[in-house]
């Protein structure tokens, strides 16, 4: 059985979280409530983070312009992604929504931007 201690980032609570695994089955314990059991199985079977940075902008008032992925990626493709947004340039004028790279770094999901330049 493996066991791994974590605290639930769904909302500001920050319950502790206990999570044991024996084989396909999960055993969550210091939750509040099922979000939290979900979490709790996600970060055991594949964590997911949203990504949130800044982009380069060409021809905008200011030189970046902040983004996020559209949706949570894996967190092992997290250095991708970041690398993929480190080799990206944007060109103004830019509105918050704008998908400014489908499919970043192979992941499946969209880098928008969220913020207008
Ligand atoms: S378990 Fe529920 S109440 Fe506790 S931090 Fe997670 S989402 Fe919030």
């Amino acid at each position: 059985m493996k066991t791994m201690e974590m605290t639930c980032i769904r909302c500001p609570m920050g319950c502790r979280l206990t999570v044991a695994q024996d084989g396909d089955s999960f055993t969550v314990t210091g939750n509040t409530c099922r979000r939290g059991e979900e979490y709790g199985i996600q970060e055991m079977r594949c964590p997911m983070r949203t990504v949130t940075s800044s982009v380069r902008v060409e021809g905008g008032r200011r030189p970046v312009c902040s983004v996020k992925t559209a949706e949570n990626v894996k967190k092992a493709d997290i250095p991708a992604v970041l690398e993929a947004i480190r080799a990206l340039k944007a060109t103004a004028p830019i509105t918050i929504g704008d998908v400014l790279c489908p499919n970043v770094a192979g992941t499946g999901v969209d880098l928008v931007a969220t913020a207008n330049d």
